[in-house]
């Protein structure tokens, strides 16, 4: 019984701190989204999932990739692009931010997730 109430002590003081820190985790914002990725774990070239792009940072998506997206594929998206972030969103304690301010990405037991952001030459500190 002592064990017991000890084992639920620890159970809720871990419970309380993964409110604490989903509450004071950081989100994504969506406005400096330039392309999100949803795909099954593993390789993230376009293979097992997608990109989607937003309109407001096409040619900076154009220039990240390489070549030029184009909506007929509907890969320019702002709604698609909300829905990832959205989800993403939903878990902020499990997001992984790249160290340069790069992307966010996350990655659940099935699927992975990864917000990649248009400003980020702006955020990264040039010595
Ligand atoms: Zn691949």
């Amino acid at each position: 019984m002592e064990q017991l109430t000890l084992d639920m002590a620890i159970q809720a003081a871990e419970a309380n701190a993964l409110v604490e820190k989903r509450v004071h985790a950081k989100r994504i914002d969506v406005n400096a989204v330039g392309r999100v990725y949803s795909g099954r774990p593993g390789c993230m070239c376009g293979c097992k999932g997608t990109y989607k792009v937003a309109p407001q940072y096409l040619d900076w998506a154009n220039k990240d990739r390489g070549y030029p997206y184009t909506d007929e594929d509907g890969d320019i998206s702002m709604r698609s692009v909300t829905r990832i972030v959205n989800k993403m969103n939903q878990y902020p304690e499990l997001l992984e931010w790249a160290d340069d301010g790069q992307y966010a990405f996350l990655e659940l037991e099935t699927r992975v997730y990864c917000a990649y952001f248009a400003n980020y030459d702006r955020r990264v500190v040039k010595a």
